[in-house]
């Protein structure tokens, strides 16, 4: 499977203790085919002490979901679905909603 999630789209986590959530993409780790979603997959960590937080204490991040735990969430159609490629006749390629084909990329 290609990593045809990208920065910015909208997801749906499938699978795991987030599971029917959705959020928008903050980062992409293609090299591990990992994302960070906002807002999902949370979990404590302890802080040290620095220079902001003289205390340190536990924060709340975003732990890194497996791509393909999500779907990407079609903003026309709002439904998660499977992306298709579809070929712009000049040598590119956008991705396209597999369900209502509209274009995700801009152009
Ligand atoms: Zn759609």
């Amino acid at each position: 499977m290609g990593l045809n999630v990208k920065k910015n789209d909208k997801v749906r986590i499938v699978t795991g203790k987030d599971r029917g959530k959705s959020g928008r993409v903050l980062f992409v780790d293609k090299k591990n085919g990992r994302l960070i979603v906002e807002g999902l997959n949370v979990v404590k960590k302890t802080k040290r002490p620095d220079q902001q937080n003289q205390k340190g204490g536990i924060i709340d991040i975003e732990a890194p979901v497996d791509i393909s735990n999500v779907m990407v969430v079609c903003p026309k159609c709002n439904k998660p679905t499977r992306i298709k490629k579809k070929a712009l006749g000049d040598g590119r390629h956008v991705r396209i909603c597999g369900k209502c084909e509209e274009i995700l990329d801009k152009v």
